[in-house]
């Protein structure tokens, strides 16, 4: 517990003796199973796994942790990435620990409040581009190309390595891969992680067989099933607000060896499934997480039977990161009372009945 998924899953990263195992105690997250939705779809079993539960609250530190520890064994002093968010949490994150210079480029205005709060505590040095983040994704490749920084954004092959842990914990938990794996895309890197992951495990013997992936984008951010870049990505889902994916060829490979799909889901279904992840099951994660949900939701709504079947949904990150849009949307009244108990009373009262 609490290891850190470099000691872990040592034997499946490519470290060696001179890679420092550091760690913030990321992966070993929960699978939380189903109370209520997975009856509702006709699942046999639906688990959740809380990747919101990492230490800055996504999976974006398996990966990070990865990058960072090769990034002090070869002797770099800082690291930059282009971010919606969450890797550039992760990143500073991981730069203060092991004490490296960390540059964020983050689209300006497009950037969940909670998100920008950490790469601030964590003391990165902040620049925000107004542009979109495939355009800060572009500066930071050439930055890094011209300078002595290391590229952290999932581009950098170390992330995807990292991430392929959270595969091996779902076969750790369930005894082996299931039937179903649900996840949000946006740079499309974790779907092609999760997929390396099943596969490793297979070969390894840890698993019998992988599973079908269902990947899921957002409407207005969905280039995988367009089949051509989107140049202004539009969604409520910041962190899959991606409009030319960096893992393109990989998530397309990852889809079509799982037998699975990559589908897009309107900003309407993933706020419902949003919702009903916080009301029905106690959980509350990020919009763009919820995509994984709104997306099984649809594919069954479609058709697809989950009869005797096994799912795992993906929630790749904590809701608090944008306690903004929680409240925006909220549809529970907030009553204010003086302190006086006749009137609280009556007013409990008044709400049970609605
Ligand atoms: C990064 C991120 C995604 C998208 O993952 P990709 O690897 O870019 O496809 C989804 N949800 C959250 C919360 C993220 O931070």
């Amino acid at each position: 517990m609490g290891e850190g998924v470099l000691r872990r899953y040592k034997s499946f990263l490519p470290i060696g003796p001179a890679t420092p195992m550091v760690s913030l105690g990321e992966g070993d997250t929960p699978l939380v199973k189903s109370q209520s939705l997975g009856r509702a779809l006709g699942c046999a079993e639906l688990y959740f796994k809380l990747e919101g539960c990492n230490p800055t609250g996504s999976f974006k530190d398996r990966g990070m942790v990865v990058a960072v520890a090769k990034a002090l064994e070869e002797g770099s002093r800082a690291v930059i990435c282009a971010s919606t968010g969450n890797t550039s949490a992760s990143a500073a994150a991981y730069g203060a620990y092991c004490g490296l210079t960390t540059i964020v480029l983050v689209p300006k205005g497009n950037i969940a409040m909670g998100k920008l709060a950490q790469a601030v505590a964590y003391g990165a040095h902040i620049l925000a581009v107004n542009g979109n983040f495939d355009q800060a994704l572009a500066l930071v490749r050439d930055l890094a190309q011209k300078h002595p920084v290391t590229l952290v954004n999932s581009v950098n092959p170390y992330r995807l390595e990292g991430q392929k842990t959270g595969a091996f914990e779902v076969v750790d938990v369930l005894g082996d891969a299931p039937d179903y794996l649900c996840i949000p895309v946006g740079n499309a890197g974790n779907i092609s992680a999760y997929w390396r992951g099943f596969r490793q495990y297979c070969q390894a013997e840890h698993a019998t067989r992988t599973p079908r992936l269902l990947g899921f984008q957002a409407e207005g951010a969905a280039p995988l099933v367009l089949g051509h870049p989107v140049a202004e990505p539009h969604t409520i889902a910041s962190a899959i607000r991606i409009g030319n994916p960096a893992s393109w060829k990989l998530a397309i490979a990852a889809r079509d060896e799982s037998g699975g799909v990559i589908d897009a889901v309107s900003d309407e279904e993933i706020l419902e499934a949003y919702k009903l992840l916080a009301r029905s099951e106690g959980i509350f994660c990020e919009p763009a997480s919820a995509a994984s949900v709104a997306g099984l939701r649809k594919v069954v709504g479609q058709g697809l039977s989950l009869k005797g079947k096994q799912a795992v949904c993906i929630l790749t990150g904590t809701g608090l990161k944008d306690p903004e849009l929680a409240n925006q949307i909220a549809d529970i009244p907030l009553l204010e009372l003086p302190p006086d108990l006749e009137q609280v009373e009556q007013a409990i009262v008044s709400l049970r009945g609605k």
